[in-house]
C-alpha cells in the first residue's frame, strides 16, 4: 500500500516568516519607518487570547512594529468603533486586525465594515471580498490563501483540477473557493446541506476541508491521487485521563491511503495563517506608502 505524502505546513511557514523578515529590513530602509499590524482583542477566549499572544511575538520577530489592544467583554460597539477609527488614522498603524468572535452585543459586521480596506489584512471587508471575487487585487484572507500556497507549491499549476471545498464561512470556505476559482479550477463548494457528500468530494482532486467536524471526512471518500488540505481545528478527548489532541476535519490516518498529499492537524494549514498574516502587513505597508508590491511572496 502507497503512503502519501504529509505536507509540512510548519516548516513552509517558517520560511514564508524568513522572507518576509527579510522584506521588512528592506522596507524599514526605504521607508525610515517598520511596518505596523495592530491586533485587537475583545473579552476573554482563550483561543483567541493564545492566539493574539502568538501573533504579537512573531509580529515582532519579523521586525515590525506589534500594536496589541486588549478590551474587556464588556465594550459597547460604539467605542469599539471609536478605537477603529483612531487605528484607520493612525500612520503607523498599517494593518488592522480584529480577532473574532466578538461578544454577541457587537455586531461583527458593522466592526469589519469600519476597518479602512487598505488595512484589511484578514480581507474581510466587502471591498476586499468583492475585489477578490471581480479578480482584482485585494487582501485575501489569510487561511484560505495560506492553503493555497501550499496547493501550488505541491501541486504546480492547478489549471482545470477538480476542487471540493467542503465548507462555506466568509472566513475560509468561500474565500477558498474564489482562489481556486481564479486558479482555474472546476470548484463545488458544499456544506451542511449538500446530499451525499461522500460522492461529491470523491471527484476532486483537491479536497480542503472547512467544516469543524473531528475527522469527518472518510479516507475512503478520497479520490486516489487527490490532495487534501485539512482547515478544521477540532479539540476531542484523549483517552480516559481527561487529556485532549487537536484533529483535523479529515480522519488522516485512513485518507494517507488514498491521497497523494495531505495537510497534518496540527503542523499543516494552522502555522500558516499567522505568516500569510504577516506577509498581507508587509504588502499593505508597501501600498501605503506607495512602493511596489514585493514579490516572491
Ligand atoms: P464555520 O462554522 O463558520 O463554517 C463551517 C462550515 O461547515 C459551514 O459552511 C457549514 O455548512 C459546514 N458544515 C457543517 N457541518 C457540515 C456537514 N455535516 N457536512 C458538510 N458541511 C458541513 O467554520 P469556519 O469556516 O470558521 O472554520 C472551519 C474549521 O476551520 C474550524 O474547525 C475552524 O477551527 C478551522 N479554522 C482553522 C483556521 C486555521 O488557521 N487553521 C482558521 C479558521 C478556521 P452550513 O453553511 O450549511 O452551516
Amino acid at each position: 500500500m502507497t503512503i502519501g505524502k504529509i505536507i509540512d505546513g510548519k516548516a513552509f511557514a517558517a520560511t514564508l516568516r524568513d522572507k518576509v523578515a527579510d522584506g521588512v529590513a528592506a522596507f524599514a530602509a526605504q521607508a525610515g519607518r517598520k511596518p505596523g499590524l495592530a491586533v485587537v482583542l475583545v473579552g476573554e477566549d482563550p483561543a483567541s487570547a493564545v492566539y493574539v499572544r502568538s501573533k504579537g511575538k512573531m509580529t515582532l520577530a519579523a521586525g515590525m512594529e506589534s500594536f496589541e489592544f486588549k478590551l474587556p467583554a464588556s465594550i459597547g460597539e460604539e467605542e469599539l468603533l471609536d478605537l477603529v477609527e483612531e487605528l484607520n488614522a493612525d500612520d503607523r498603524v498599517d494593518a488592522i486586525l480584529v480577532q473574532l468572535p466578538l461578544p454577541a452585543h457587537i455586531s461583527e459586521a458593522d466592526i469589519i465594515t469600519a476597518i479602512d480596506p487598505a488595512k484589511d489584512v484578514d480581507g474581510f471587508h466587502v471591498i476586499n471580498s468583492g475585489k477578490l471575487a471581480t479578480g482584482q487585487e485585494a487582501f485575501v484572507p489569510c487561511t484560505p490563501l495560506g492553503c493555497i500556497m501550499l496547493l501550488k507549491d505541491e501541486l504546480g499549476d492547478l489549471s482545470g483540477l477538480e476542487a471540493v471545498v467542503v465548507g462555506r464561512s466568509n472566513i475560509v470556505g468561500k474565500p477558498m473557493a474564489q482562489l481556486l476559482l481564479a486558479e482555474n479550477c472546476t470548484v463545488t463548494i458544499a456544506h451542511s446541506r449538500t446530499r451525499d457528500l461522500a460522492s461529491v468530494v470523491h471527484r476532486a482532486d483537491i479536497v480542503v476541508a472547512a467544516v469543524g467536524r473531528a475527522e469527518m471526512v472518510k479516507g475512503e471518500w478520497i479520490k486516489p491521487g487527490a490532495t487534501v488540505i485539512d482547515v478544521g481545528i477540532n479539540r476531542i478527548a484523549d483517552g480516559d485521563e481527561g487529556k485532549t489532541r487537536l484533529v483535523g476535519d479529515v480522519a488522516t490516518a485512513e485518507a494517507l491511503a488514498h491521497v497523494r498529499a495531505i495537510t497534518p492537524v496540527p503542523g499543516g494549514v494552522g502555522p500558516m495563517t499567522i505568516a500569510v498574516l504577516l506577509r498581507n502587513t508587509l504588502v499593505a505597508a508597501h501600498l501605503r506608502e506607495g512602493l511596489p508590491k514585493p514579490t516572491g511572496l
